[in-house]
């Protein structure tokens, strides 16, 4: 393998102990930070994906909020929840944990999210501030992303950078916040329609792909030395987990790429704790 190997769980756990200290410093101020999950129903995922949050949250000094509400919860008291979060000052920031139940609109309730406590960057508050190069809330992952490129000191400064996939998620808001004044790459975003992906992704210096589409990326895609970031998640029979990028044949080529499991994933909690600091230390004018 000639690919260095992007540790996103090193890097998650450093990132962990700095949250963990910035939380300590903001409680000794009287603004411990509290995020608030909102899960209703009882989707047996959801509930495993909350809970590795609530004790994420835990570790660093992060106080849980958590609200349970029952699958037959009307849209209204849903959102009598929300502005129930959103008035509590104990409340740094606010999640609605998806898939929600058939009958709720899972995008009014995200609008009904106070814009400052939108720490998955899903309102579009958050959203139009990330299109206008102010961002407030940006969702976790695509924060991961960059991060990890930091760390792994890529220059993204005139780079070529292809991201394959246009999720609302993941693909969309991190092909922006690549393209902004300051980060400076130049973003090519590619989805399905894409004419000839691989003509793209032989020239990128970085190749993102969160495609949810397994050996979206082959070694015969991919410029020697340039850095791979593998978003996907897949889980095979045997349970062990596998991501976008074929990993084994591309590692031979790229200069750096990460790894699933141990990349990005550890990254997407870490950024959703990180924003929920950054909010309670503005919510409470310690920024
Ligand atoms: P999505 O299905 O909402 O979007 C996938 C996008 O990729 C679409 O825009 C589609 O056009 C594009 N696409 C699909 N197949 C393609 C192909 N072969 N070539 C080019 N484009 C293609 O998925 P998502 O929510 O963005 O998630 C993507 C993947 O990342 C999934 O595997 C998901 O499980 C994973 N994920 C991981 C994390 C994490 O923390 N590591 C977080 C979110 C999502």
């Amino acid at each position: 393998m000639t690919a260095t190997i992007i540790d996103g769980k090193a890097l998650a756990a450093a990132e962990r102990e700095r949250i963990a200290e910035q939380a300590g410093r903001l409680a000794e101020q009287g603004a411990t930070p509290g995020l608030a999950a909102v899960l209703v129903g009882d989707d047996g995922p959801s509930h495993v994906y909350v809970g590795a949050k609530e004790r994420a949250c835990a570790k660093v000094g992060i106080t849980s909020h958590g609200a349970r509400l029952p699958a037959d919860v009307s849209q209204e008291r849903l959102h009598a929840e929300l502005d129930r979060l959103g008035a509590d000052p104990d409340v740094s920031g606010i999640i609605v944990q998806l898939p929600l139940p058939d009958h709720l609109d899972p995008v009014a309730a995200q609008e009904r999210i106070d814009p400052e406590k939108d720490v998955d960057g899903l309102h579009p508050v958050s959203l139009g501030r990330l299109l206008r190069g102010d961002p407030l809330h940006v969702p976790a992952t695509p924060r991961g992303v960059l991060r990890l490129l930091e760390h792994a000191a890529v220059d993204l400064a005139g780079a070529e950078v292809v991201v394959i996939g246009r999720s609302q998620l993941v693909g969309r808001p991190l092909a922006t916040l690549l393209g902004l004044r300051g980060t400076d790459a130049t973003v090519t975003a590619c989805h399905t329609r894409t004419r000839d992906l691989a003509a793209h992704t032989r020239r990128a210096d970085v190749v993102v792909v969160a495609a949810g589409a397994p050996r979206a990326l082959t070694a015969d895609m991919v410029r020697p030395g340039a850095t791979v970031i593998d978003v996907g998640i897949h889980r095979a029979d045997d349970g062990s987990l596998y991501g976008d990028v074929a990993f084994d044949e591309v590692a031979e080529v790229a200069g750096a790429i990460t790894p699933v499991p141990g990349g990005v994933g550890p990254m997407t909690v870490t950024m959703l704790l990180d924003s929920t600091v950054r909010a309670a230390a503005r919510q409470h004018g310690l920024a």
